[in-house]
């Protein structure tokens, strides 16, 4: 404590200390210096004068002005590039839009287009394409582009755009190809089986484009031929339509006599109360194939009509006994390809004829057995009736027609028998009862 206080008594007053001591002691040193200059005073003083720190600080600026100026000027120097094959004046680093706009030329600007290749806004597309020093610009290699001189830039047209789009897959149904030829036996020669395929669909016009097949469609496919046994039999199918009525059992006895068979086109209508003349017909080695229910003419009925017509039948032969068909013989031979696509794969053939007895004119036995075999030939299918009306004529013409076709070497044979003996008729049709197989599905329209 004594210690302190001794040295405190020797410090300066607190105000004596209030600037550094040189500045203190320099005025000091001015006057004892007098006029005589020291050699001190040659000697460059830190900091300079007032006036020598303005000057150079002037330098300085007018130096940064010129320098930055200089680099400004460097920076937003003119080069010379040619466009179009014209020499053309442009800031340095210029884009290829700002050239453009420079120089005047004027490239077609491209169109928006679908995913369908139409387009969807005039002008919507790229505004132009660049080669620059003979090189195509990708879209990103034009908007990166700057001008650094000198360089051979050529535009062109600009090109279309296509709008956004996603994929999407989709199930594509089968269609139905219609028969090439016309005979009388049409039949399902292929059943259908749903594809899918990837399509571009695009955002704004909603259009689908095909892409990838990921599983084929297949359509279903119709033949027609008239039958041309190729397994060395010589037949003939007797086809009666409109019954079963009370001539039926007449008819039956008169093929059994012969040894014949024959088909047995049964109006579904017919068979409430005639169930053991169906039953008949099968037991007799006969076949019972569908007319209809209501003799309706097919092509004018929508579809439920159509299928209703087709498949109350079906069922009625069977729970009768006659057995299971899809053979059907449409009412006054009438069907097309649409009513096929409609039938929903209802019924597997549809037999027409090849001769026409035309007994339901009532023409005359010797007319109704004239027309039944004059002109036949092997395979032929002959139309007559055992339903629709007075069927005396027919039983009286029948024995002789079966004892005409038997002594030219004909056999009188089913339907399904007479299908048998073509080979290119698939055994499924030939057995009389094709349905659309599992795993395959119906067309829905016709192929156009
Ligand atoms: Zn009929």
């Amino acid at each position: 404590m004594s210690e302190n206080y001794s040295r405190g008594q020797y410090q300066p007053s607190p105000h004596a200390r209030t600037a550094p001591p040189h500045l203190r002691t320099a005025p000091a040193r001015r006057q004892a210096s007098g006029h005589a200059p020291s050699p001190q005073r040659r000697k460059p003083k830190r900091g300079g004068s007032r006036e020598g720190r303005g000057i150079t600080l002037i330098a300085l600026l007018v130096i940064a002005v010129i320098v930055g100026g200089g680099v400004w000027m460097w920076l937003n120097r003119t080069v010379y590039v040619s466009v179009n094959g014209q020499s053309a004046e442009v800031k340095i680093d210029s884009g290829l839009t700002d050239i453009l706009s420079v120089t005047g030329a004027s490239p077609k600007p491209g169109n928006l287009v679908s995913v369908g290749g139409n387009v969807l806004e005039e002008g919507g597309g790229t505004a132009f394409t660049a080669k620059v020093n003979g090189d195509e610009l990708s879209e990103d290699e034009i908007g990166s582009f700057r001008a650094k001189g000198n360089e051979v830039i050529t535009f062109g047209d600009g090109t279309d755009v296509t709008e956004p789009s996603h994929e999407e897959e989709r199930e594509s149904q089968p269609k139905l190809e219609p028969a090439a030829s016309v005979g009388a036996v049409t039949y399902v020669s292929q059943y259908g089986k749903t594809g899918r395929q990837k399509f571009t669909v695009g955002d704004i016009s909603g259009e689908a484009v095909e892409g990838e097949v990921i599983e084929p469609v297949q359509n279903v496919k119709l033949e027609s031929v008239n039958v041309r046994p190729d397994n060395g039999r010589k037949v003939v199918a007797l086809t009666f339509d409109d019954g079963p009525s009370k001539y039926t059992q007449q008819y039956l006895d008169i093929l059994s006599k012969y040894g014949a068979r024959a088909t047995f086109f049964c109006l579904g209508s017919q068979i409430p109360g005639r169930e053991n003349l169906v039953q008949a017909i099968k037991n007799q080695g006969s076949q019972v194939a569908s007319h209809t229910q209501n003799h309706e003419q097919l092509t004018l009925l929508d579809p439920d009509a159509l299928r209703s017509e087709v498949t109350q039948t079906f069922s009625a032969i069977s729970s009768a006994g006659g057995g299971d068909t899809t053979v059907l013989r449409p009412p006054y031979g009438a069907l097309d390809t649409s009513t096929w696509a409609a039938s929903g794969g209802t019924f597997s053939a549809s037999i027409i004829w090849n001769l026409d007895s035309l007994d339901w004119e009532l023409p005359g036995v010797d007319a109704i057995v004239e027309n039944s075999t004059q002109g036949v030939t092997n395979g032929s299918i002959i139309l007559m009736h055992d339903g629709g009306g007075n069927r005396d004529q027919d039983v009286e013409a029948l024995p002789r027609i079966i004892e005409s076709l038997q002594a030219d070497g004909y056999e009188l044979v089913t339907i399904n028998e007479l299908l048998s003996t073509d080979s290119r008729i698939p055994e499924s049709v030939a057995s009389g009862n094709a349905t659309v197989p599992e795993g395959h599905v119906w067309a829905t329209e016709v192929v156009e």
